[in-house]
C-alpha cells in the first residue's frame, strides 16, 4: 500500500480537541481520488485494475502507486497492447489473463537491469511467455513508465504536504526529514531520486531529506510509547507548577464574597479604617445626561504618561486636542514640588501651543492615585502607587499642591474645579453616550473600579439622598491578608521586589505592570525544573521586569502558534527555544492572563450584585466603561472577563464599552456636570 503521515499544527486539526502544539496526522492518502478528483489521470489499465480488485472504486490513489498494484497495471497494459498487436504477436499470452501473475518483483527485476534485455527475457520466459527482442524492449519501457509514474505521484503528494507544513508554520522555508519505508523505496533504485527532484520542483521552498526507517512498526511503536511517557512525566510537573494559579469556580465565588465584605467595610463609617478596599467618596453624584456644554482644560496624571488636554463639549459632540508629556523617573521619585512644577511647565507649554494663555478655562484633573476626597476640588493623597514616590505629597491636598506650584511659577489663569480618579473619568465619558453606564473599570498599568452607590449606604459622607460615585481603590484588596490563600509563590516574589511590598496585592495579580513579571518568575522555576530551555536560563531572563506584559498579548495571539514571533521575543531574551518550549511558554502566559481576567471578574461580580440588591431588582441591566491597554490589546482578557462575570453574576446583564479617552473627556464632563447640577440646584 501507500500512506503518509506528518506533524500538523494541532489547532488546524479540527477533528481533535487538542489545540496547542502539533499532532501527527495519518493522511490515509490511499483513498485520494475516491470522490472522482483524479478521474482525468486514470488510464484504461488503472480502470481494469480497479474493476478486478476486491474493492472497486476505493483506494484509487493507492492503486496508482502501491506495490500491490504496479504489477497488475503492467499486466493490463501488456494485455491491451497485445490485443492491438503491438506485443507478443502470434504467441500465446493466456498466462497473462490470471490476476496477480505479474508481481512487483517481476517489475523490479525488469527495470533494475537496464543494460540489455537478458533479464527481461528471463523473467518473461519464466512466466511462460515467448518474447521477441522487440517485446523485451517494449515491456521494459512499460514497466519504467508505470514505476516512474508511481514515484512521481508519491512526490506530488509529498510536495503538497511539505508546502502545507511550511505555510501553516508561517515559515519562509522548511527543512524537514522524511522517514521512509517500503518495498518501492528500497527496491526501486531511482525512487528516491525522483521523489527528491519532483518534490523540489513542486515545492521549492521546502528541503526534504529522506531517511530510511528500519523496523518502523517495532521501533516506532516503542518510540511513540517512550515519547508519550516522557511527555506525561513532564506534564505532571508542569501541572504541579501551574496548579496554584488555576482557580476554580468556588475559588472565584470566595473572592467575590470577600470583595463584597471588604466593600461593606470600606463604606461603613466605623469599619472604613480597617478595610483593604477604601471605597473613597468622589463627590460625583450624577452621570452625564448629554446636555452638558462648554470648553474645559483637563490633566491626566497617573499612568505611564502625563497629558494635558483642551476639551470642547458642544451640541455636535465632544472634540479635543491633547499633548503627551513624559514624566522622567527622576521626577516621579523626586520631590513633590519638583513634580508639580514640572506639571505646570507642561500646562504652560500646552497653553502656549494651543494659543490658550489668555483664557481661564475650568480645569478637571484626572489624578489616578488613591485620595481621600473631601470635596470635588479637595483631595488628600493617601498613598502613591504605580511607581510614584514623590516626597511631601502623601496627606496633602493635591489640588492645593497644584495651585501652589502655579503660584510659584506665576501662572494665574488656572481654575481647578474638580479632581477625579481615572475610573470616574472612564465611567463619565462612557456615560455621556450610554445612560446605563454607572461603573468605571481600568485594567492598564494598574487596576481599579468605581460605581454609583446609594448615599444611604455611604457611611463616610453625610446625607442619605441620591447616589455618589465611589472610587473603590480595589487594587489594594487583600492588603489586610484576606486574599493570602490565593497568592502563589510567584505572587509573593513579585510583590517582594516591588517598591511597595505588601501593598496593592489584588492589582499585582491583574494589571499590566505585573503580569509579565509573574510569567518571568514561572519561567525561572520551570527552567530550574528542566521543563524549559534545556534547564538553562539566560542572564537576560534573570533580569527583573525584562518580560513585558505586551509579550503575553503577542504570545497568546493567533489561534495557532505565531511561532516566529515567540522565537523573536525569546531570542531577544537570549533564549534558544525549541518548539515544545514555545508551546509551554504560551500555556504559562494563558494561565497568568486567564487568572487575571477571572479575578477582575470576581471583583466586578461583587459590584454588580451589590448594585442589583441596592436597587431591589431581580435582574440588573448595566454598562461598564472600560479603559486600559491590557484590557484593550490583550487578545483574550476581555472575553475571559465577560465570560467569568456571567458565571458569577447570572442575574446581571452587563455590557462593556471601551472608553475613548476617559481621562480627558471624563475630566471635562465631571466639571461640566458639576456646573449643570449646581445651576439646577440654584
Ligand atoms: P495607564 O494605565 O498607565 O494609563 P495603559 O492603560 O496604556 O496606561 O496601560 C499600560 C500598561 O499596559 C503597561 O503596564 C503595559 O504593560 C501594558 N501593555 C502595553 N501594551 C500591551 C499589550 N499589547 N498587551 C497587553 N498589555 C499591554
Ligand atoms: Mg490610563
Amino acid at each position: 500500500g501507500s500512506n503518509c503521515c506528518f506533524m500538523a499544527e494541532a489547532y488546524l486539526v479540527e477533528t481533535a480537541e487538542e489545540t496547542s502544539g502539533r499532532m501527527c496526522v495519518n493522511t490515509e492518502w490511499g483513498c485520494f481520488g475516491d470522490d472522482g478528483t483524479l478521474n482525468d489521470i486514470f488510464t484504461p489499465y488503472d480502470e481494469s485494475v480497479d474493476e478486478e480488485s476486491s474493492n472497486p472504486g476505493e483506494k484509487r490513489f493507492e492503486k496508482l502507486v502501491g506495490s500491490l498494484y504496479l504489477g497488475e497495471i503492467v499486466r493490463h497494459a501488456l494485455i491491451a497492447l497485445t490485443a492491438e498487436k503491438a506485443l507478443f504477436t502470434g504467441t500465446d499470452i493466456s498466462v497473462l489473463k490470471e490476476k496477480g501473475v505479474f508481481t512487483m518483483q517481476h517489475v523490479l527485476d525488469i527495470i533494475n537491469n537496464e543494460d540489455g534485455t537478458t533479464e527481461v527475457k528471463r523473467v518473461l520466459e519464466v512466466l511462460g511467455l515467448q518474447p521477441s527482442e522487440r517485446d523485451c524492449g517494449r515491456v521494459q519501457q512499460i514497466c519504467r513508465a508505470v514505476m516512474g509514474r508511481a514515484a512521481t505521484l508519491h512526490a506530488v503528494g509529498l510536495a503538497a504536504i511539505l508546502s502545507y507544513m511550511c505555510q501553516t508554520r508561517d515559515m519562509e522555508t522548511l527543512m524537514v526529514n522524511v522517514g521512509v519505508e517500503g518495498e518501492l523505496y528500497t527496491g526501486y533504485g531511482r525512487f528516491e531520486e525522483i521523489l527528491q527532484s519532483v518534490s523540489r520542483l513542486l515545492s521549492p521552498e521546502c528541503m526534504a531529506t529522506f531517511l530510511p526507517s528500519r523496523d518502523g512498526s517495532g521501533r516506532g511503536a516503542a518510540m511513540v510509547t517512550a515519547v508519550a511517557l516522557r511527555l506525561a512525566a513532564q506534564r505532571r510537573v508542569v501541572n504541579e507548577v501551574l496548579a496554584p494559579l488555576r482557580l476554580t469556580h468556588a475559588d472565584l465565588e470566595k473572592v467575590q464574597a470577600l470583595m463584597r465584605q471588604e466593600m461593606e467595610k470600606g463604606l461603613g463609617k466605623h469599619t472604613n479604617a480597617t478595610a483593604s478596599v477604601r471605597m473613597l467618596p468622589t463627590y460625583v453624584t450624577h452621570t452625564p445626561d448629554g446636555t452638558e456644554r462648554g470648553d474645559f482644560l483637563a490633566l491626566d496624571l497617573g499612568g505611564t504618561n502625563f497629558r494635558v488636554l483642551v476639551v470642547r463639549v458642544a451640541e455636535e459632540g465632544i472634540s479635543m486636542a491633547s499633548e503627551i508629556y513624559v514624566i522622567p523617573a527622576s521626577i516621579m521619585q523626586g520631590t513633590g514640588e519638583g513634580l508639580f512644577d514640572h506639571i505646570i511647565d507642561c500646562i504652560v507649554d500646552f497653553q502656549t501651543k494651543q494659543n490658550l494663555m489668555t483664557q481661564t478655562l475650568p480645569l478637571g484633573f484626572t489624578f489616578s492615585f488613591p485620595c481621600q476626597q473631601v470635596g470635588l476640588d479637595k483631595a488628600l493623597l493617601l498613598t502613591w502607587t504605580k511607581g510614584f514616590t514623590a516626597s511631601g505629597c502623601v496627606g496633602q491636598d493635591v489640588v492645593q499642591l497644584l495651585r501652589e506650584a502655579a503660584r510659584r511659577k506665576q501662572h494665574s489663569g488656572l481654575q481647578v474645579v474638580a479632581l477625579l480618579n481615572d475610573t470616574v473619568g472612564t465611567m463619565m465619558s462612557c456615560g455621556y453616550d450610554d445612560p446605563k453606564c454607572e461603573i468605571g473599570l481600568i485594567v492598564g498599568t494598574g487596576t481599579n473600579a468605581c460605581y454609583m452607590e446609594e448615599m444611604r449606604n455611604v457611611g463616610t459622607v453625610e446625607g442619605d439622598q441620591g447616589r455618589m460615585c465611589i472610587n473603590m481603590e480595589w487594587g489594594a484588596f487583600g492588603d489586610n491578608g484576606c486574599l493570602d490563600h490565593i497568592f502563589t509563590h510567584f505572587d509573593r516574589v513579585v510583590d517582594e521586589t516591588t517598591i511597595n511590598p505588601g501593598k496593592q496585592r489584588f492589582e499585582k495579580l491583574i494589571s499590566g505592570m505585573y503580569l509579565g513579571e509573574i510569567v518571568r518568575q514561572i519561567l525561572l522555576v520551570m527552567t530550574e525544573k528542566q521543563l524549559l530551555f534545556q534547564g538553562r536560563p539566560s542572564a537576560k531572563l534573570q533580569t527583573r521586569n525584562i518580560f513585558q506584559t505586551k509579550f503575553l498579548s503577542t504570545i497568546e495571539l493567533s489561534n495557532g502558534l505565531a511561532l516566529r514571533q515567540i522565537r523573536t521575543i525569546l531570542s531577544e531574551l537570549e533564549l534558544e527555544a525549541s518548539f515544545e518550549d514555545s508551546v509551554l511558554l504560551r500555556e504559562v502566559c494563558q494561565t497568568v492572563s486567564l487568572r487575571a481576567a477571572q479575578l477582575c471578574a470576581a471583583g466586578l461580580a461583587a459590584v454588580v450584585e451589590k448594585m442589583r440588591e441596592n436597587r431591589g431588582l431581580d435582574q440588573l441591566s448595566i454598562s461598564v466603561g472600560v479603559d486600559g491597554t491590557l484590557y484593550k490589546l490583550h487578545p483574550c482578557f476581555s472575553h475571559n472577563l465577560q465570560k467569568t462575570l456571567k458565571d458569577l453574576a447570572p442575574n446581571c446583564d452587563v455590557s462593556f464599552h471601551l472608553s475613548e479617552d476617559g481621562s480627558g473627556k471624563g475630566a471635562a464632563l465631571v466639571a461640566a456636570v458639576a456646573s449643570r447640577t449646581a445651576s439646577a440646584e440654584q
